[in-house]
């Protein structure tokens, strides 16, 4: 097989003013996502997801990375991962043993690009086997607990919204730590309190505080609440201080989960060099792909550590998320969105698996997922930024 094409295509689903939220990223007036498509010279397409503005993931793809892929074999995968990472220096990379990344490819918007065009690569090279991606991989299971993830809702009313997550089936639930009403310690007590009644004590609850507290305030909101059985909490202090999150995690009584917003074995490296978390959650997108997760699986599964794979965006990111957690024998959960996302599912002509909780694995080869026919023309890409302030 040869790679005889790579597009990057953009796309966009604009939110009607009358169904805006606002949430402690600001007000979201529209969600973006990226498609990237590699083909190879027997008609074959492997589809990848990326995160990042879509129109520079798009210049990057064009200008940086196709040259890369274009008349390789895409079988080639750890090959084109250290070719798309090391630019000219690739050959003595693989000649040496030691990777030598070009300035810019090392994290940013070019690892996310570089992440999306590994999904795609995959995909591709499961379907010309005739296996599902994980299976390529190596499986460890065919179905997955999964959480339901949202969690927005003021005060009181967190009670409804997280029992009904639990009523719908699902073992375990996520919140965030900042509601639709605002942040104060009060508040987060008084709606940490009121999920934890409205799912009763045996479903799990987790936290989510977007990376937006300092760490003093961290561990402050952990002791408010750690009597209603947090099973994780999740970026209390900002990705960029590491120390920082060690610390809220040597002085809180509960699991510190982290890393939706890390680039690379190197960024999880230094997450386990601090002994900064207890469950590490890359996001396939972001992180490197399927070749590079895998890596930082291993690292974490050495240290003891679980993977909760981050799984939050178009409908390709959330298919390679389950082949993912499928292949990762330290995985133990997955992500499911709660949030209202047409391009999460309305994507693709088949339906996710997914029945009291379990994220089953499909069967069919590739990601295993076909684009709906009308998907270009209905989320045509709209410039400018998903959240205002
Ligand atoms: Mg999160």
């Amino acid at each position: 097989m040869k790679i005889t094409a790579v597009r990057a295509i953009p796309m966009s689903d604009p939110i009607p003013e009358e169904k805006r939220h606002r949430t402690d990223l600001g007000m979201k007036v529209k969600t973006d996502a990226m498609l990237l498509e590699v083909e190879a010279d027997n008609g074959l397409v492997g589809i990848g997801a990326a995160l990042g503005q879509p129109a520079v993931v798009q210049a990057i793809v064009d200008h940086d990375l196709a040259p890369e892929l274009l008349g390789e074999d895409p079988i080639y995968t750890e090959r084109l991962w250290e070719k798309m990472y090391s630019g000219s220096r690739a050959t003595p990379a693989l000649a040496t043993g030691v990777s030598q990344p070009v300035d810019s490819r090392r994290r940013g918007v070019t690892l996310e690009a570089i992440s999306g065009l590994d999904i795609a690569l995959w995909d591709l090279k499961a379907r010309a086997w005739g296996v599902p991606v994980y299976q390529a991989l190596g499986a460890a299971r065919d179905s997955i607990r999964a959480y339901a993830s949202g969690g927005w809702a003021p005060g009181e009313e967190a009670e409804a919204e997280l029992g009904g997550y639990a009523a719908k089936g699902f073992g375990a639930v996520k919140m965030r730590v900042v509601g639709r009403d605002g942040f104060s310690v009060e508040n987060a007590r008084r709606r940490i309190a009121a999920a934890r009644r409205g799912i009763g004590p045996d479903v799990e609850l987790m936290i989510d505080a977007h990376g937006c507290l300092s760490v003093a305030t961290a561990i402050r909101v952990a002791a408010e609440v750690e009597g209603h059985d947090i099973a994780w909490f999740e970026e209390p202090v900002s990705p960029d201080d590491h120390a920082g999150l060690a610390r809220v995690r040597d002085n809180v009584n509960m699991p510190v989960a982290t890393g939706e917003r890390e680039f690379t074995r190197y960024d999880f490296q230094s997450l386990l060099d601090h002994e900064a978390m207890d469950i590490a959650q890359p996001d396939i997108a972001r992180a490197g792909g399927f070749t590079e997760i895998r890596r930082i699986a291993a690292m974490a599964s050495a240290r003891g550590i679980r993977v909760a794979p981050h799984a939050w965006g178009s409908a390709v990111l959330f298919a390679a998320s389950i082949h993912l957690a499928m292949a990762t024998p330290n995985c133990h959960i997955l992500e499911v969105s709660q949030a209202h996302m047409p391009m999460l599912n309305e994507l693709f002509q088949e339906d996710f698996d997914i029945r009291d909780g379990i994220v089953h694995a499909p069967d069919r080869p590739g990601l295993g997922y076909t684009l709906r026919e009308d998907t270009f023309e209905r989320f045509k890409y709209l410039p400018g930024p998903e959240f205002e302030w």
